[in-house]
C-alpha cells in the first residue's frame, strides 16, 4: 500500500535535530528519503513556517536545503508575520506573495498556526486567506489542540473555533491537524457537521515507542480515539500524517493502523490526502 504523509515538518537545524534523534531519526533529507522509500511513503506535505525568520511578512516555506526530496515533498505555505504587525488585515503585498507561491506546483495548501498566534480562526486577518485558498482550490490546514512549548494559548487552537469559518467559506477545504487533541470529541463534531472539514491524525504520539507498548500503556487514550473515530464512521474524513521529525515513522504508522479498521487503510493512508491536497501528483 502506498502512503501519503499529510503532515510533517522539514526544517534544518534548530531543535528539530534533537527532536529527530529522540524519535530514532536523523533530521536530514537523505535519511528522510530513505525512510520514506523503506516505508512506502510516496509523498509528504510539509508545513511551512519561515526560512530563518518566522515573523517575516512572506509565505513560510520549508527548507529544501539539498533538493533531494523535490519530487516527493509538497508543502503548505505558512501564514507568518501577523503577530508583530498587529494588523487587522493582511497587506495586499502579502496576499500577492501567496498567489505567486501557489504557482509552484509543489505548494499544496496554506498552513495557519492557531494557538501560536493571538487570533482565532474566524479573525478578520485570516479571512482573505480562506477566500484565496477556495479560489485556488487549495486546502487550509489549521494547527488545532495542544501547542508545543508554553508560549502558545490553546484557547485559540480549540477545534470548535473551526466551525464558524467552515460554515462561512463552504468552497474552501479545511484540515484540523492533530484531531484537535485533546479535544477529540469537539473535533469529531466539527468534521461531522461540515462537509468541507477534514482531520489529520498526526502528532497523536511523539518520540520513539513500541506500538504494542503504547496501545497497552495508553489504553484509555487509544480507546477514546477509536471510540470517536468509530462514532464519526466517515473514513473519508481522516488523513494520515506523522508530524515528522517528532515521531518515529515506522512506529507511528503501526499505531494509526491500530486505530483505523483495515478495510479503510487505503482511504486514510492514501486516497483522502490525494483528494484534499488535490495538487499532489501521485499514482496509485
Ligand atoms: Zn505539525
Amino acid at each position: 500500500m502506498k502512503i501519503i504523509d499529510a503532515h510533517m515538518h522539514f526544517h534544518c537545524g534548530g531543535g528539530f535535530d534533537d527532536t529527530a534523534l529522540a524519535a530514532g531519526h536523523v533530521n536530514s533529507p537523505g535519511h528522510l528519503l530513505s525512510e520514506m522509500n523503506r516505508l512506502g511513503i510516496c509523498a509528504a506535505v510539509a508545513m511551512g513556517t519561515g526560512r530563518g525568520n518566522p515573523e517575516a511578512e512572506e509565505p513560510g516555506v520549508p527548507d529544501f536545503a539539498s533538493g533531494e526530496l523535490g519530487d516527493k515533498l509538497y508543502y503548505c505555505a505558512g501564514v507568518n508575520g501577523d503577530e508583530s504587525a498587529g494588523a487587522q488585515q493582511p497587506s495586499p503585498t502579502l496576499l500577492e506573495a501567496f498567489e505567486r507561491q501557489f504557482r509552484d506546483p509543489h505548494c499544496a495548501g496554506i498552513k495557519i498556526y492557531l494557538g501560536y498566534r493571538k487570533r482565532y480562526a474566524a479573525d478578520a486577518y485570516y479571512r482573505p486567506f480562506y477566500e484565496l485558498a477556495g479560489r485556488h482550490r487549495l486546502p487550509v490546514v489549521f494547527h488545532t489542540g495542544d501547542t508545543a512549548g508554553g508560549h502558545g494559548l490553546v484557547k485559540y487552537a480549540h477545534p470548535l473555533t473551526i466551525d464558524e469559518v467552515a460554515a462561512d467559506f463552504p468552497e474552501t477545504r479545511f484540515v484540523m491537524a492533530h484531531f484537535g487533541n485533546p479535544w477529540i470529541v469537539d473535533a469529531t463534531e466539527v468534521a461531522a457537521k461540515n462537509d468541507n472539514v477534514f482531520i489529520d491524525l498526526s502528532g497523536l504520539a511523539v518520540g520513539n515507542f513500541e506500538p504494542k507498548w503504547f496501545v497497552t500503556h495508553y489504553h484509555g487514550y487509544v480507546e477514546h480515539l477509536k471510540c470517536w473515530i468509530t462514532y464519526l464512521s466517515d473514513y473519508g474524513k481522516f488523513l494520515y500524517g506523522t508530524d515528522w521529525p517528532l515521531t518515529n515513522l515506522e512506529a507511528y504508522g503501526a499505531l494509526i493502523r491500530e486505530l483505523i479498521p483495515a478495510e479503510h487503510h487505503e482511504e486514510v493512508f492514501f486516497e483522502n490526502a490525494r483528494r484534499v491536497f488535490s495538487r499532489l501528483r501521485v499514482d496509485k
